[in-house]
């Protein structure tokens, strides 16, 4: 390489540097934290708890919101340029995320935070699966571990802490999961019997052995066109197999669901007691954390199909 040019390339290259070092500007005390893009309310709760106070995390889907339907603004494109690592949830939940990306001009690591997840069919065959995985607490163990490597690996200097931190939380996924397995023994078989707002729920169903009748919206998308047919099948299914409750989830309108409740005659789940399919809580509610929601649902689901 000319001389000339190579002085050139390092020049611009520290230049580049101290624009990206100008691009931080609230980060001036957290010169060593690591930026990290957290694409969905839950992937960005597992940053946090296994990034501990070494990472800064922006998380892009604000709790409550759909993310099947999610369309990223500029300051989610400005987020993912001044980023490290970018981590999404992956099976083709986030789908707008490819091309944000490159808007972005982002080149750094993206954690597919599914990776090694086994996973469940999807609607049809022209979707890799379906994407809830998180609803498993094993799953959920797994997309931590991809969440730790990734982080090891763009900030080798804290990968003792972030082994520390994974260890810690996994048990408390663990514990979930036990607490689960224990809630769900109280209830009997016959009444495992789960009808709910979208089709959020399949990996839960199949770790907690539930049966799932159906969804007001009958698919694991939520932009899916309603037929009336649809309707009258679902509230059919739900009288033949003596199901107790619809249970609509926080980031989906409840209309629907209200109305198949009353024409099945059974009960809604809603309001506070909104299941939390796609999302997690406000900051500052029981729901705001993964652990949080995921014992919410649980508790909900026992006491609505016990009682
Ligand atoms: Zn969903």
């Amino acid at each position: 390489m000319h001389a000339g040019t190579k002085r050139k390339i390092i020049l611009s290259a520290a230049l580049l540097l101290g624009l990206a070092a100008c691009g931080h500007p609230a980060n001036s005390a957290a010169a060593t934290t690591l930026a990290v893009v957290a694409t969905t309310p839950q992937v960005a709760d597992f940053v946090r708890n296994i990034g501990g106070a070494d990472v800064a995390v922006t998380q892009i889907i604000k709790a409550g919101v759909d993310p099947h339907e999610y369309e990223p603004t500029p300051a989610d494109i400005r987020a993912i340029s001044q980023a490290k690592l970018v981590v999404k949830s992956g099976v083709g939940l986030e789908r707008w995320l490819d091309q944000t990306i490159q808007s972005a001009g982002f080149s750094g690591p993206v954690v597919d935070s599914s990776l090694g997840v086994p996973l469940r069919k999807g609607d049809d065959e022209t979707t890799d699966g379906d994407p809830h995985i998180w609803h498993n607490p094993r799953n959920a163990k797994i997309m931590v571990t991809d969440i730790e490597k990734g982080l090891a690996s763009a900030d080798p200097g804290h990968a003792d802490a972030y082994a520390r931190n994974l260890a810690a939380y996994a048990a408390q996924l663990d514990h979930l999961d036990a607490d689960n397995v224990a809630a769900f023994a109280r209830l009997p078989a016959d009444d495992r019997k789960l009808v709910t707002n979208h089709d959020a729920f399949g990996y839960y169903v199949d770790r907690y052995h539930l049966q799932f009748v159906g969804s007001v919206i009958p698919s694991m998308d939520t932009s899916a066109e309603l037929s009336a047919k649809q309707l009258d099948d679902l509230v059919a299914k739900i009288k033949a197999t003596g199901a107790k409750a619809i249970f609509t989830e926080s980031s989906l309108p409840p209309k629907t669901a209200d109305a198949i409740a009353r024409q099945a005659a059974v009960k809604v789940i809603g309001g506070d007691d909104a299941l939390y399919g796609d999302s997690l809580g406000p900051a500052g509610s029981p729901g705001a954390t993964y652990l949080g929601a995921e014992e919410h649902n649980t508790q909900v689901i026992v006491s609505a199909l016990g009682g």
